[in-house]
């Protein structure tokens, strides 16, 4: 038995049966980490204690738990007590935090061990984590390519093999996208689902962890773990979703997926409509009906996101003052001490964030101000209330919603990071599900031209994830999508 083959549900099987232990585990991934991060710089931090613990756990004997002796990589945006949590900013490169993430802290108490902490855009900022503070990650699939972003490590790292499974957010795509860049499977839970407490936060209202894994049954185990009501987040959820634990695939006879008209105009690369095409077929083969929809706001959705996200990250990013933790600059723009607290900011600021950071509280603070909140930002919070309104009429015709997760396949490192309106487009796909708060999932269905994975997206009611999952299940076991990676 090779480890490195097994997914996570198989690992947790195979330590719970006694095959193998969490150790040997750990070391396979940890050793993995140790000799191939260089190709995509997926890893930012490896965790120096994991090996220990697991060597701990195994000899207390620690078996029980739903996750037991499963080695995760978890995006560096999630608090990791003792373990430093940067977002990939300069701003927080020395933070150790305090605390653990409730959801992290979940996944642990039942038996998961954070092995690394994984790259991204710097504070979740972006669409092809090449704003990382860290470097690029690279895409492993073709390593001239973005794995996509903001959890483009996330993704990077289990297309690669070097964890079996990881945890992502998404605010506006961060964890689809990156998976249909890499060809693996991620899931956004309904908004609320999965508490943001510990999360380094980017926009509120949207943010919300998933994982990232090899396939549908490794997101669902996780997800079972993480979706829990949480007292210290004042947005997380009571409302519990069906348990996710042992889901099966689950028939598609009469389930209806909308295909929404404004998304075909969307310019699709040729090789995206094909599998996007060929996706639609393989449903009705399985006995699901392909409904037409309509989502008239759609190509209002990337102007809306980018005006309520940078909102509200204007002011979550405002706490980074230099003052109480993180980054903080010695010297004024003269190399003279700094002495006074408006130089201390405005150093710190400056010389902390990137520059997409800095664009997008710039952008945010603008639209906030007082003379320009009402034809911004208000106008953005309606907008965004029509867009969650399409929805829900076209959710009257159908059970889910198929698309593509984005336009084209991966593309080049460099391509689009000098223009960052072309950035901002790619996410016209996802975004809407976002501002919604809708549960939606990216499978790989498919390979383009050029050997590069293709994705698509489902997207269903608030709390339907375990019907949605169970039912893209047996679209995943039908299309028994099976490439590797190059670097694998
Ligand atoms: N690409 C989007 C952005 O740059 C989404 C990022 C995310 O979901 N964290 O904001």
């Amino acid at each position: 038995m090779n480890v490195l083959d097994l997914s996570a549900s198989e690992i947790v099987k195979n330590v719970k049966a006694k095959n193998i232990s969490g150790f040997e585990v750990a070391e396979a991934y940890a050793r993995e980490i140790e000799s191939r991060n260089t190709e995509t710089n997926s890893v930012v931090c490896i965790n120096a204690q994991a090996l220990d613990l697991a060597k701990q756990r195994d000899a207390n004997g620690n078996v029980k738990g739903a996750l037991a002796g499963l080695p995760l990589g978890v995006k560096d945006l999630f608090c990791t007590k003792g373990l430093a949590t940067t977002a990939c900013s300069k701003i927080l490169e020395n933070f150790v935090p305090p605390y653990t993430a409730t959801c992290v802290q979940r996944l642990e108490d039942q038996g998961a061990l954070v092995l690394a902490k994984l790259n991204m855009d710097e504070f979740a900022m972006g669409s092809s984590n090449e704003t990382s503070f860290f470097g690029p990650c690279k895409n492993p699939w073709d390593l001239s390519r973005v794995p996509g972003g903001s959890s483009g490590g996330s993704a990077a790292a289990v297309a690669a093999g070097l964890v079996p499974v990881s945890l992502g957010t998404d605010t506006g795509g961060s964890i689809r996208q990156p998976a249909h860049f890499c060809g693996v499977t991620g899931v956004k839970p309904t908004y609320g689902s999965i508490s943001r407490y510990g999360m380094v936060a980017f926009a509120s209202s949207l943010d919300q962890a998933g994982p990232i894994g090899k396939n549908l049954a490794d997101c669902a185990a996780l997800l079972d773990v993480m979706i829990a009501k949480d007292v210290k987040d004042g947005t997380s959820l009571k409302r519990r979703v069906a348990s996710m634990a042992d889901l099966e695939p689950r028939s598609l006879k009469g389930v209806r997926f909308g295909r929404p008209k404004e998304y075909l105009d969307c310019d699709l690369h040729p090789d995206v409509a094909k599998s996007y095409e060929n996706l639609q077929k393989t449903i009705e083969s399985l006995g699901g009906e392909i409904v037409d929809i309509s989502l008239p706001h759609t190509s209002l959705a990337v102007a809306v996101y980018y005006l309520v996200a940078t909102s509200e990250a204007s002011s979550n990013l405002s706490r980074y003052d230099g003052a109480r933790f993180g980054y903080r600059s010695q010297k004024d723009v003269e190399g003279k001490p700094i002495t006074d607290l408006e130089t201390l900011y405005t150093q710190t600021r400056t010389e902390g964030f990137g520059d997409e950071v800095r664009r997008r509280i710039l952008l945010g603070t603008f639209s906030l101000s007082a003379g320009y909140v009402g034809a911004f930002y208000k106008k953005a919070a309606q907008v965004r209330r029509l867009i969650s309104q399409d929805f829900q009429s076209a959710f009257q015709s159908c059970d889910y919603i198929v698309t593509p997760v984005s336009a084209s396949p991966a593309f080049k490192i460099g391509e689009k990071i000098s223009d960052p309106l072309e950035m901002f487009k790619n996410d016209i796909l996802t975004t809407p599900a976002s501002l919604a708060g809708l549960p939606a999932l990216s499978l790989p269905v498919g390979m383009s031209k050029d050997g590069l994975p293709i994705g698509a997206q489902l997207i269903g009611t608030a709390f339907c994830e375990d019907a949605m999952i169970a039912h893209g299940m047996t679209i995943e076991s039908a299309l028994d999508f099976k490439e590797l990676p190059r670097v694998r």
